[in-house]
């Protein structure tokens, strides 16, 4: 390979001081919410987020007073992007069917999803009230079923933010609290004198949150490791700078750590795109975050060939990835590791984020090798069952077991099935 970083970021050893320091911090925090329950998260909620209500969970018609807040044009854009939403989720769960197969005569097998029982959606809004995440997280675990929907999201600017209630609340939240972070994580998990534990988390967060989430996995389920947002743009000469810059910096300006990289096979656009970033930069009003991410986690590779940029891209595994190409349904086809694609330079990852439809809950560091983005699915948990309808069926499969189990040494296991294969039939198994 010949790969060449005109622009390098962050090296991986700083990378990983960075997560150690919010590994122990987060840490300690859920130990402190485990330890002392609600007055632990209401002293975090005042030190993080100043924000100490007599209750976190908002009332019926605290709700409702917020919701009014909520402009008329704002209503209807929150229920269009829903609605999206909610399209593609039920698309997704109609494709998810119980089965049942007779597999040897008298022998079925079958499998029933079933949403899980309660859940805890994180919307995030430290920097900026994310109503599309309340869609995302909310709106789906509905579609799914989930008997009880725990929402949370932090205090933005010092109170609950009208237009991410709102989305909440119409996204079919049974309970919403006003608290962010790992203390929102942390309660909804392991409970406090006033929330109920849930029996999984889901939705995006900044570092903090995803992290919470990572720890708490196993107390409680998670949907995926949804940390602070990444984007590729892979991109040859079929597109101008203009269009790389503005998909590169349209995605730093999450947070102070959000990776942004260019894969391109030309020099020329690599050029360009990087003096068209710093012509942006000069002009972008959150220019402030953005200039910061791409100083400290931007990166341009220029590789000598689509195969390279396809490897390089697979290998970052990023979590949303713009693919502005002659083949773009090549890198569809040959892509397998990320959160989500975006093809061709008419749609971009704000679509994805915000109204489209495809859910934006994506995996992040590299976790795009191993899982896909929050989806219906990961609300249903598929479970199996079986039945032997025959005694010709249980005599035959007993005596397999039987002798397997004894294969084993499980003798307890081989008189289960033998007890079966002498009732209906069958021969018995020595041990
Ligand atoms: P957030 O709601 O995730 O986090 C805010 C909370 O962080 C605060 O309530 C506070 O409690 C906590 N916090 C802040 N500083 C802290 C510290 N020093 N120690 C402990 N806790 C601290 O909101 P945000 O900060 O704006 O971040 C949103 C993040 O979500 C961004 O990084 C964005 O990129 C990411 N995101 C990811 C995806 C995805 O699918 N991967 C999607 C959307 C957003």
């Amino acid at each position: 390979m010949a790969i060449t970083y005109l622009k390098s970021g962050k090296s991986e050893s700083e990378r990983s001081e960075d997560d150690t320091k919010v590994r122990t911090i987060v840490a300690d925090i859920l130990r402190d919410i485990e330890t002392r329950g609600d007055a632990a998260v209401r002293e975090l909620s005042v030190k993080f987020d100043n924000y100490a209500p007599p209750s976190f969970r908002l009332s019926a018609s605290e709700i409702e007073a917020l919701m009014n807040k909520v402009s008329a044009r704002d209503m209807e854009d929150i229920k269009f992007a829903q609605a999206q939403v909610r399209n593609f989720a039920q698309a997704q769960r109609d494709s998810m069917l119980d089965i049942e197969v007779e597999t040897l005569p008298g022998v079925i097998l079958g499998h029933r999803n079933i949403p899980v029982q309660s859940v805890g959606c994180y919307i995030p809004g430290g920097k900026f009230p994310m109503v599309a995440s309340a869609h995302m997280s909310v709106a789906t675990a509905s579609v799914a079923g989930v008997p009880r929907i725990a929402a949370a999201t932090p205090a933005f600017k010092g109170e609950p933010n009208p237009a991410v209630i709102a989305a909440m609340h119409l996204g079919g939240a049974h309970e919403i609290y006003v608290l962010g972070g790992v203390q929102a994580i942390g309660a909804l998990a392991l409970g406090t004198e006033t929330i109920k534990p849930v029996h999984m988390l889901v939705g995006p967060g900044n570092a903090f949150v995803a992290e919470a989430k990572r720890q708490l996995y196993g107390r409680v389920g998670i949907d995926l490791f949804a940390g602070p947002t990444e984007t590729m743009v892979i991109a040859d000469e079929t597109v101008d700078a203009e269009l790389c810059a503005t998909d590169l910096l349209g995605q730093a300006e999450h947070g102070y750590n959000s990776p942004a990289v260019l894969v391109t096979n030309s020099r020329k656009l690599a050029d360009a795109t990087l003096s068209e970033i710093d012509r942006l930069l000069a002009i972008l009003p959150t220019a402030d975050t953005a200039s910061r991410s791409w100083s400290d986690y931007g990166e341009i590779i220029v590789c000598d060939s689509y195969e390279e940029m396809l490897d390089v891209a697979n290998d970052i595994a990023s979590e949303h990835v713009q693919v502005m190409t002659d083949r773009d349904d090549w890198f569809l086809a040959n892509m397998h590791s990320y959160g989500a694609l975006f093809l061709g330079p008419k749609t971009n990852v704000a679509n994805g984020d915000k109204v489209i439809g495809t859910n934006h809950t994506l995996p992040t560091k590299k976790a795009g090798r191993y899982t896909g983005g929050l989806w219906v699915g990961k609300y249903l948990k598929t479970h199996s069952y079986q039945k032997v309808l025959t005694d010709e069926a249980a005599a035959r499969i007993g005596e397999y077991c039987s002798r397997l189990c004894i294969l084993e040494g499980f003798v307890g296991h081989a008189e289960q099935a033998n007890v079966r294969v002498r009732r209906y039939g069958g021969r018995n198994v020595a041990y």
